[in-house]
């Protein structure tokens, strides 16, 4: 020990007489079960010495270990020893906190001690790292002991006592263990403007710190900030990765990170508050850019501000967030209104299920893949890496080049693949295609289909006889030069279709092939190949989607995630912006059920339980089940989602895109206003001759800008929020119960439908305590009430409604069988089993026959065909040969 280290010893020692001598004794009576860190605050050091203070930051390690030793040598009771307890260095000053996306090797924050804010994203099972290692000869019995570090695993040379190169074994008992952990720290959602990807770093906890906190968590942790060459494989790459050795993880209060809301923003608030339009000045503030829209901008600020969580006597709870439902045609402006959305609200995620989708695409063992070396059964691929079935998805690095289409250019290119998977049986499906070719893969894989606007990527679940699919032309492949005519260059150009066998597309390399057939197929095992720069590969000559990189992201650094938290956990207290809901995995929005009305998550996997809180907000959006409203029909039948989940929402837009000219020309002249403002504005920064004026500029921005600005009006909300805590008036409870009733009533009579249940109530008077937020009023009027009614009676009437009879049906949204519905299936089924009678030497029903007998009782046919298959899907009945029906 050098000169300086023994003074820093003793300064250390001092400095505990001084400020820890309690904290030491607690420690020592609490040492080693439970406790085993003494935690030193760093204001406490920096006011026993400044300049040891500061040499802690830039020296972490080193002084944290003559820390310790002060600690182990300072002087306790005869009989304790504080052998392997550790201090922890907390309370870091505002120089060495640091945001994560501010991370840089530059700024020389490497090796020193910093504290990162954020929210835990993910965090590994916790489990024992070997730092001491004991080598048990297998020839002698002697033991060599080597203590590890994390540069790797360290193996004797030579036996100690025999000095033999081994075989040795590690003997456990003699071993030594800590408890180690790995989590992911990921900025705030509400530090991030919209659009912008949200930075993360990877913590490493040791000891007593680890299954401290849990995804969803917001912490602080201080810690040690290193680098890491990244490796590919087993070389070294030019890239390194940041990482930071954890030393206190502190869980904050909730609202550590509420905004600071100034004297003045508070003046400026009330101000606000006070103005007789405020409903208006709201709504004007939502997504200008979008025109109209009144009411669905209404309920997003009365989503924003919320209503009042109740705790009740009996210890339940009753939820104040409102969840809401876009669903609509395509370009509607749905997906502009969620992101704008996300960009006002404190604490909010956007997402898409497009992408929220990760693991479990994947085909079956004989499934044929384009390899530059040939056609290749994928089982055979895979096989070699992982010879045996597995229970959870797993993958191997592996590099093997194939065929795959890239969708940039429209043309098939040769990728490598950087993993290959197997997977656990899942529910499957079999497609055939008029030139013969089948595929089948797990149910949600997407395979590439020629959609209205080009080549669009489509659930195999969701493809249907009639629809084409990419096949790529491997003619094409072999020519020497690529095709370089104008429709190979736009990927955007559908490709012209063939009906029949497969059609050529001039130039392109894909072709388009009708699906005659689909057929689920049950579970079976799966295979799967990572294409880190294309996302697909050639699968029996279909282009199929490759497990999505989320997954992928996982494996670079060999961490086994167990927990991770999703949108939902993300937007705890705030508003998670779902957009197309309808593409998201089935598994990942069974899981939101739970969460929208429990405002929490429970995850139990790997044999570990948690529950993660997720009290926010849902704002979803979705698209209708054949991409655009059919009026007719119920909704429930329109959009791929669970009715359970249906149910959940307070409110559900449905936004219909139908031709209206004076409607139209309002759009148009909104939407040509708005980029003109945007032209100007670019022209006026981006060209130095530029004729337009500041003023300009500002004139016509003044007509699309927001009443509130976003700054603001998150200032608003967050005020409100804080509180603002409205009880229902007499005269409201009367105006919202006279409602209910109403509605009600019309169902009391024995055969009509249930109108609506009791959840609406509850959504009315969430929504009117939301109402009452804005205006920062302690009492919900009868005018909230009445601002409320007005727009669910009207999201009812939109879908509430049986499209049949025209009657309000609640079963319509909460079961997705309306009773008009539910009838005729009865009597279908009646039908059925009357036709399998008289025709009992036939193995069922005759088709045929049953669709006569119904066409003569007045059942409308296609709707019979249609109950016909749902049935069948469901289970309900089957078709033997294909010609007969028979009841189950
Ligand atoms: P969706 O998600 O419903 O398919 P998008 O949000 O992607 O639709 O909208 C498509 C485009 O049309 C966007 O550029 C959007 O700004 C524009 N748009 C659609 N509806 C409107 C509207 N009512 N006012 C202004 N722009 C609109
Ligand atoms: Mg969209």
């Amino acid at each position: 020990m050098s000169q300086v280290e023994r003074q820093e010893l003793e300064e250390f020692r001092g400095f505990y007489r001084r400020y820890y001598e309690d904290d030491i004794a607690e420690l020592a009576q609490r040492y080693p079960n439970e406790q085993r860190s003494l935690y030193v605050e760093y204001d406490d050091l920096y006011r026993f010495d400044a300049e040891l203070a500061e040499r802690y930051l830039n020296k972490p390690e080193d002084m944290r270990e003559i820390a310790e030793e002060a600690l182990r040598t300072y002087d306790l009771p005869a009989d304790v020893s504080l052998g392997q307890a550790h201090v922890r260095l907390r309370g870091l000053p505002a120089s060495n906190t640091i945001d994560i996306r501010n991370i840089r090797v530059v700024d020389d924050h490497i090796g020193s001690m910093v504290a990162v804010q954020g929210i835990v994203r993910k965090a590994t099972d916790v489990r024992p790292k070997i730092v001491e290692a004991a080598f048990e000869c297998q020839r002698c019995g002697t033991m060599t002991y080597i203590p590890q570090s994390d540069s790797g695993f360290q193996e004797p040379h030579e036996c100690q006592g025999c000095e033999r190169q081994g075989p040795f074994r590690i003997n456990h008992d003699q071993s030594e263990f800590v408890d180690a952990q790995t989590i992911r720290v990921q900025e705030s959602p509400e530090g991030l403007r919209g659009g912008e990807t949200p930075q993360a770093i990877d913590v490493y906890l040791e000891d007593d710190v680890c299954g401290e906190v849990t995804p969803g968590d917001h912490v602080s942790v201080a810690g040690v900030l290193h680098i890491e060459q990244q490796t590919s494989g087993n070389e070294k790459t030019a890239l390194f990765d940041l990482y930071m050795d954890g030393v206190t993880v502190t869980i904050e209060d909730e609202e550590f990170e509420d905004m600071d809301i100034s004297d003045e923003d508070v003046a400026e608030i009330l101000e606000l508050a006070d103005s007789p339009d405020i409903y208006e000045k709201m709504v004007d503030s939502v997504a200008p850019s979008i025109y109209g829209y009144e009411q669905e901008k209404l309920a997003i600020v009365l989503q924003l501000f919320g209503g009042v969580t109740k705790h009740l006597p009996d210890e339940s709870r009753i939820r104040g967030d409102l969840h809401m439902l876009l669903i609509g045609d395509p370009g509607t402006g749905k997906s502009q209104l969620l992101s704008y959305t996300q960009n006002i609200a404190p604490r909010s995620v956007y997402t898409s299920g497009k992408g929220s989708s990760a693991a479990g695409l994947c085909v079956t063992g004989d499934t044929l893949v384009h390899t530059t070396d040939g056609i290749r059964r994928i089982e055979d691929i895979v096989t070699p890496d992982i010879p045996e079935s597995v229970e959870t998805e797993t993958a191997v690095e592996r590099a093997l080049d194939l065929y795959t289409y890239d969708e940039a250019t429209g043309e098939t290119t040769v990728a490598s693949t950087s993993h290959v998977w197997r997977m656990p049986p899942k529910p499957c499906r079999r497609i055939e295609t008029a030139s013969g070719t089948q595929l089948e893969t797990s149910r949600n894989t997407p395979v590439l289909t020629c959609g209205d606007d080009g080549p669009e990527w489509t659930p195999i679940s969701e493809v249907e006889a009639g629809d084409h699919v990419g096949t790529p032309n491997f003619d094409g492949i072999e020519r020497s030069s690529p095709a370089t005519d104008e429709s190979a260059e736009d990927p955007d150009g559908a490709p012209a279709m063939t009906d029949g066998a497969v059609g050529s597309t001039d130039g392109a390399d894909l072709e388009w092939d009708r699906v005659v057939t689909t057929v689920d197929t049950g579970e079976k095992e799966l295979y799967d190949l990572t294409v880190p720069e294309t996302n697909n590969f050639v699968a029996n000559g279909v282009v199929t989607h490759n497990t999505a990189a989320a997954v992928r992201d996982d494996f670079g650094d060999g961490q086994q995630w167990t927990l991770e938290a999703g949108a939902l956990v993300l937007a705890d207290k705030g508003i998670a912006a779902i957009d197309e809901l309808d593409k998201m995995a089935e598994d990942d929005r069974s899981a939101m059920h739970e969460a929208l009305e429990q405002q929490s998550i429970s995850i139990s996997k790997a044999g570990i339980n948690a529950t993660l809180k997720s009290r926010c907000s849902l704002l979803g959006a979705a698209n209708p089940k054949y991409g655009r409203f059919d009026q007719y029909e119920p909704i429930g039948e329109q959009i791929d989602l669970e009715p359970a989940l249906i149910s959940r929402f307070d409110l559900i837009f449905t936004v219909t895109d139908q031709p209206d000219p004076d409607h139209d020309a309002k759009l148009a002249d909104h939407i040509l206003t708005t980029n003109y403002a945007g032209e100007l504005n670019t022209q006026q920064t981006e060209m130095t001759n530029s004729e337009v004026t500041r003023q300009q500029v500002e004139d016509v921005q003044e007509e699309v800008a927001p009443v509130v600005d976003a700054e603001l009006l998150r200032k608003y909300v967050a005020y409100s929020k804080r509180n603002c805590f409205p009880r229902m008036t007499d005269a409201a409870r009367d105006a919202i119960q006279e409602f209910y009733v109403d509605l009600r009533s019309k169902g009391a009579d024995e055969d009509a439908p249930v109108p609506v249940t009791a959840r609406k109530l509850e959504a009315t008077v969430r929504l009117a305590e939301a109402s009452a937020r804005v205006r920062l009023a302690d009492e919900v009027t009868a005018d909230d009430a009445e601002r409320v009614i007005e727009i669910v009676r009207s999201c009812l009437q939109d879908i509430g409604v049986d499209p049949e009879t025209g009657e309000f049906d609640a079963d319509v949204v909460e079961t997705g069988t309306s009773k008009s519905q539910r009838d005729r299936i009865k009597n279908l089924k009646d039908l059925l089993r009357e036709v399998d009678e008289e025709y009992e030497d036939e193995p069922g029903a005759p088709r045929d026959q049953v669709l006569e007998r119904a066409d003569e009782v007045g059942m409308d046919r296609s709707k019979v065909e249609d109950e016909i298959e749902k049935l069948k899907t469901k289970g309900d009945l089957y078709m033997p040969d294909g010609d007969h029906i028979k009841v189950v």
